[in-house]
């Protein structure tokens, strides 16, 4: 068992957090009076600090306990939370498998917090011999593994992964944005088995809902307490609860979406791997496709010159780019265009 009041910052631990007039009362009926509002208007009060309609809603669906889940502003919020509450800036550090996600280094950065870089293997898996020297690092807090992973677009090992939760005495956190386009299990059930383990997913993918920002994290309760001690009180806004309320009411829908993107991409992957433009589609477990080309940036400009923006990712994985299946229409495009680039 890891013991969070060690890793939990000692400033966080004494911070009285803000009390909004809406944690002091929080009924839903009344002649409200306490916070400054103006009483004319539909979008005139504050809202709800701890989303609980919206978080009922969820825990229905995912099957977790209210009280285990966190929502922030997008995940990228809650990445950055996780930095304010374990991390001491300029002394502590972070480890990332690279390549991945972007804003775990960047927001670290924006923290002072020093990243260690583990490459992933051939085979985009983690390589726990290069990993696990690293454990025992005393400022190592938090660990950071996107799985599915971006721009890979695999799935790490279950067997690994869970391996590292129980070997390090920090805090594991689980990127899991691309979940629900995966066959393979979700890690949300061992929230309630290690208390080390923090799970985010987001309603910008799936759901659809980029435009909305809205993160969910999936944790034990005393973690979950930590985020509202520090987040600002109306993270969520009204208007964004009652959206992400309106898809989770349609699940329906969601589910319909991502069979269709799914077989999209099954589709789009083998024409793609017919092509001669294309090396390799590596195997996605996502909404996109990362494929290997001879010239990346040559095909990347072809493609933008045809008003087709996809990601060059050559930076990160030599000569690859990431396309997000689109619907079919798009695809379809894509392809044609990419038929008419001559290499
Ligand atoms: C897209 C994405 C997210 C989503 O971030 P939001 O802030 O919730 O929009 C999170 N993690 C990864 C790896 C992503 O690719």
């Amino acid at each position: 068992m890891v013991d969070l009041n060690k890793l939990v910052r000692e400033n966080v631990i004494k911070l009285t957090p803000y009390s909004s007039a809406r944690d002091e009362f929080n009924g839903k009926t009344g002649v409200f009076m306490d916070a400054n509002e103006n009483p004319y208007g539909n979008l005139n009060r504050y809202p709800d600090p701890y989303q609980r309609e919206l978080k009922t809603a969820i825990s229905k669906v995912k099957a977790v306990e209210e009280e285990k889940i966190f929502l922030g502003n997008g995940s990228d919020e809650i990445i950055d939370l996780c930095f304010r509450i374990f991390c001491n800036p300029g002394v502590d550090k972070a480890l990332i498998f690279t390549p991945t996600y972007g804003m775990y280094e960047v927001s670290a950065s924006v923290n002072d917090i020093e990243v260690v870089k583990i490459p992933l293997n051939d085979s985009f898996q983690i390589d726990l011999k290069k990993a696990e020297p690293c454990f025992s690092d005393k400022n190592l807090k938090l660990i950071f593994i996107c799985s599915p992973n971006n721009p890979t677009a695999n799935s790490m090992n279950y067997q690994d992964i869970e391996y590292i939760i129980t070997k390090f005495n920090g805090i594991v956190v689980i990127d899991e944005a691309y979940i629900d386009f995966s066959e393979k299990p979700s890690f949300i059930r061992l929230v309630n088995k290690y208390t080390n383990l923090i799970i985010m997913q987001t309603f910008s993918k799936a759901f659809g809902l980029a435009a909305v920002r809205v993160g969910m994290a999936f944790s034990n309760p005393a973690v979950v307490q930590y985020f509202n001690k520090l987040k600002p009180p109306y993270n969520i806004s009204t208007i964004n609860q009652k959206a992400a309320l309106g898809k989770l009411n349609h699940i329906e829908q969601k589910k319909q979406q991502v069979f269709r993107i799914k077989k999209e991409r099954e589709r789009l992957s083998g024409i793609l791997l017919k092509m001669h433009v294309i090396e390799k589609v590596y195997p996605s477990d996502s909404n996109f496709l990362l494929v290997k080309v001879k010239n990346a940036s040559y095909i990347y400009n072809a493609l933008v010159n045809r008003n087709i923006i996809i990601r060059n990712r050559s930076s990160m994985v030599d000569n690859c780019l990431r396309i997000t299946i689109g619907k079919k229409s798009e695809n379809d495009q894509l392809i044609r265009a990419l038929k008419s680039i001559s290499i």
